[in-house]
């Protein structure tokens, strides 16, 4: 199993070196061998011992260079950090980013061998227009996106999901990530108000290889005891 967690705009440089050095000793003690990865913010990016991977929540496609607020490879490179997010619906939906972009950061990420956690999930309205609409929404979200390349991690998440409480049905995940997985065989990972009360339910559902978790994932009590829970499903 892959359990992300998204930290989002939470956390300090201080609260989230705290964070992870609990998170490794945990990993430890618990002989945890599910893949973690955690998405700090960009200002709390560091090298931390122990097998946590961290990445990216977000970086310009480039290097280095005049793209103020942004952060680029030199920045990542400095701390060993290799994994990105991609695609994310608060990117795509508040920051405004294009499938445009989206793909040729994607292409960028592909071209420097990152891990990528490539996110896609369709809005409310779609889900409403039933399942052959939200397929041809979630088809849309790979263009120009290269599915076949090696260090790829789908995460659905539909929008409608993130940070509301509101968790899609076992129905709606299994139907949804079957379709997935008949084009793209990749590691499929459910995001959306995923918490310890539901991760059992949804890991449990053939095609899902582990989430993507935001909101329950900030507080280190809470993400430790979904692993557990994800550790005893393996
Ligand atoms: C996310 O940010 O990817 C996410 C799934 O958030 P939440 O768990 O809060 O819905």
């Amino acid at each position: 199993m892959i359990i992300s967690a998204n930290f989002k705009t939470n956390h300090s440089r201080v609260s989230t070196a705290f964070y992870i050095r609990q998170l490794n000793e945990f990993l430890k003690n618990e002989n945890i061998k599910d893949e973690i990865i955690v998405f700090p913010t960009s200002i709390a990016l560091d090298s931390f011992d122990g097998d946590v991977l961290i990445g990216a929540q977000n970086a310009y496609p480039t290097v280095s260079g005049s793209f103020t607020g942004e952060i680029g490879i030199e920045q990542l490179s400095e701390f060993g950090i290799k994994t990105i997010l991609i695609g994310h619906s608060e990117r795509r939906h508040i920051l405004g980013e294009s499938q445009e972009l989206i793909a040729k950061k994607y292409a960028y990420f592909v071209r420097n061998k990152y891990k990528i956690i490539y996110c896609v999930g369709e809005p409310l309205e779609v889900r409403e227009q039933g399942g052959d609409a939200v397929n041809e929404y979630i088809l849309n979200q790979f263009d120009g996106i290269d599915t076949n390349y090696t260090n790829l991690i789908v995460a659905y998440e539909p929008v409608w999901a993130i940070g509301t409480g509101k968790v899609a049905t076992v129905d709606e995940i299994k139907t949804t990530h079957s379709n997935i997985k008949k084009s793209i065989q990749k590691p499929l990972l459910y995001g959306g108000s995923v918490k310890v009360e539901n991760i059992a339910d949804i890991l449990a559902i053939n095609n899902v290889d582990g989430a993507l978790i935001g909101t329950a994932s900030w507080d280190i009590e809470s993400f430790k005891n979904i692993i557990r829970v994800a550790k005893e499903i393996d």
